[in-house]
Parts: C-alpha cells; structure tokens; sequence
C-alpha cells in the first residue's frame, strides 16, 4: 500500500475557465422571464446535464438555485449523483429515466426523479414502488419518449406524473415540425393527467405562447448560446477559456512551427507557445484560425497545427507578453461556430477536465 503522504498545494493552474457567475444568472433571469416566470416563480428549470455543457454542473446549479432556479436536468444518474449535496432531491429529473430496477431502487432511496420514456420503464417504476415522476412522450422527434400509440397504455396511465414533457427538434428554424409537435403535445396533455407539462429548450423559449408551457427547459442559452437570433438581445458571454503563455521565443526567417510544419515564418518574429491543446478542446480545426488575446485585447493568431496540450501564437501584436502572462481565447459561440464548423453545444461541451473551472 502507497504511505499516505500529504501532497504540498498544487502551484497555481495554467489554464481556466472564466465563467462569469452575473452573466450566467442574468440569462437564466431572462430566459424565466421570457417563460412567463417572475422573481417568486420559476418559470424556467436549467439542464445541467454534460457537467453544465461543461462549466461544471455543481457551480452552475448553486448559482441558478440561489437565483431561484427549481428543476434541473441532468442525463445520467451519476450526474444527479453529483448535484444531490447542493440541491433538493426532488428538484433533480434524470432524463434517461429508469432502465432496470438497480436504477428505480437508486431514485426511489434518493428522491431524484426520474424521467420515464416508455411503457417498460413505467413498469420498471411502478414494480420498485412508483411514486412521483416525470414523464416524456414523443412528438415527432423519434428519439426518447412514449410513442403515442402507447399514452393509453394502463401502465402510462398508472404514473403519478408531475412534468409531462415532450422535446423540440427542430426549434432553432422556423419549420412546421415545431407546430406538428406542439400540437401532438397539447394532444398528450388532454389524454395523460399531470401537474405541469414543459416542451420549450432555449430555442423553443423564443418561439413563445403555447410553446411556453407551465415550465421551459434552457441549456444553451443558459451558458451564452444564441439558439434564434431573437434571443440574442437577451443572452451575454458567460464564458472565456484563458491559457498561459508558457514559452516566448524569436524565430528566423525560414523556421517551421509545430508538427508536420504548416507555418513556416517569412520574416523574423516573436512567438508565443500556449498551454492550451486539442486534449482541452480547441480541436485542430482551429488551426492557423483561431485567436488568442492578450489583457488588452490584441489579437494573436495561431500559428500552425493546434497540438495536444500546446498552441503556437504571433505576438507581434503584443511583444511585451511574458511568460506566464494570461492569453483568453475567441469564444463568442455564434461566431466561434461560424468559423469552426462546430455546433455552439460542441463549442462548450468539448471543454476539457483540465481547466480550473472558475464559478
Ligand atoms: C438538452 C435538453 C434540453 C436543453 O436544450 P437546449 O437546446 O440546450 O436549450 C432540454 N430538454 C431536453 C430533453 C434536453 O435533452
């Protein structure tokens, strides 16, 4: 066995997240106030699943319960697992629901609630006991959720559902799916007895009116993710990767940088080697495109290949940068997804476990 030694403190990181807690609670406050919600009634929940799209689900649902945030969403139950010391049990839904009894024996110990998807997890439900929970039916998307053929069934009909949801899939255009799916939701509220019945994500939040439901379901925008244009009056950057510079170097004329040397200098200049890579998120794609900048906003492009754990930058625009001094990466979501290729949601979820998550 390994003797216990006590490790001195860590020396500080050299990569972070800047996650700024006013802007994240501020778009919640907005995104429940476009719900229909007010300071005393939550109309908007938050889903935390995926650590928070990545900025650390236990920062972010303490700061949304403290706005007065009350249902939050998680996939996995070893997710719910994680928030369960900061928020109420019963707050939590799992929206992969319960697959076996190991799972229904877990929430019915916990008070985490399930979300059930079909009529075999209804009766996996009821067989542990049953109880409140949430139900998701399928409008359209094809995806999780009980088909309609199956609302009627007696063990759908047995649940003690409080939250009948269903989910948008195409809510970020303007298409008739979204009318198809909201009617055969408003259809499943006639057929299923339920306390309150939720069908909005972020996107579907701006569509407004009906859509609207008793309780929406943001993620995106939540962490800055401008879903339709509309929403982006109301929507700030809540989040900014910085990385220090580790190496400063002068390089010649005719000097290859990084692997396979797809950037060769023309002329004398002052680089930078960051401690950022594709094994923290910024893919490859962002080689020879993406931008650093330094404290005063200059721009510093990269240079050559992305690699795992490091990135090349020009400082001419910044030739007193020191090593160690901070570099914050271009993250606006919208344009970063325009220049990358990625969606927003990868944008945020690829952020990798080595950054020291600020919140
Ligand atoms: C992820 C998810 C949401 C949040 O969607 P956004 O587009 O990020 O707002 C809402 N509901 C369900 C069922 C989800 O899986």
């Amino acid at each position: 066995m390994m003797p216990e030694a006590k490790l001195p403190d860590l020396p500080p990181a050299t990569l972070r997240l800047d996650i700024n807690r006013d802007a994240l609670v501020g778009n919640w406050r907005a995104l429940n106030a476009l719900s229909g919600g007010s300071a005393d009634r939550a109309a908007a929940g938050a889903a935390v699943k995926a650590n928070a799209y990545g900025l650390g689900a236990v920062g972010v649902a303490r700061a949304l319960h403290g706005a007065g945030c009350r249902d939050f969403f998680v996939a996995h139950w070893a997710e719910a697992a994680e928030l369960l010391p900061h928020v109420p049990a019963g707050g939590i839904a799992v929206l992969h629901g319960v697959l076996n009894p190991a799972e229904a024996a877990w929430a019915m110990a916990t008070g985490v609630v399930p979300v059930i998807n079909s009529v075999a997890q209804a009766r996996v439900w009821r067989d542990a006991g049953g109880g409140r929970c949430h139900l998701m039916v399928d409008s359209g998307m094809t995806r999780l959720g009980v088909p309609r053929g199956d609302w009627a069934d007696p063990a759908i009909a047995a649940l003690e559902v409080d939250l009948l949801l269903s989910h948008l899939a195409s809510a970020d255009e303007d298409v008739a799916q979204n009318g198809a799916q909201l009617a055969r939701w408003q259809a499943a509220r006639g057929v299923i007895a339920h306390r309150r019945a939720s069908l909005a994500n972020s996107a579907g939040i701006a569509l407004g009116g009906d859509y609207l439901g008793d309780l929406t379901r943001p993620g995106l925008g939540l962490y800055g993710g401008i879903a339709r244009p509309e929403l982006a009056p109301h929507i700030a950057q809540v989040l900014r990767p910085q990385a220090a510079l580790l190496q400063v170097r002068d390089v010649a004329a005719g000097d290859a940088l990084g692997y396979n040397a797809t950037f060769v200098a023309p002329h004398a200049m002052r680089v930078g080697v960051v401690a950022l890579g594709y094994a923290d998120g910024f893919l490859r794609c962002w080689s020879g495109r993406g931008v650093l900048r330094d404290a005063a906003g200059a721009a510093l492009p990269v240079l050559g290949r992305v690699s795992m754990d490091l990135t090349i930058v020009a400082l001419d625009a910044a030739s007193a940068l020191r090593e160690g001094d901070w570099l914050t990466l271009d993250y606006h979501l919208p344009l970063a997804a325009a220049q990358s290729g990625l969606s927003q949601y990868e944008l945020l979820t690829l952020l990798g476990r080595r950054f020291l998550r600020l919140l």
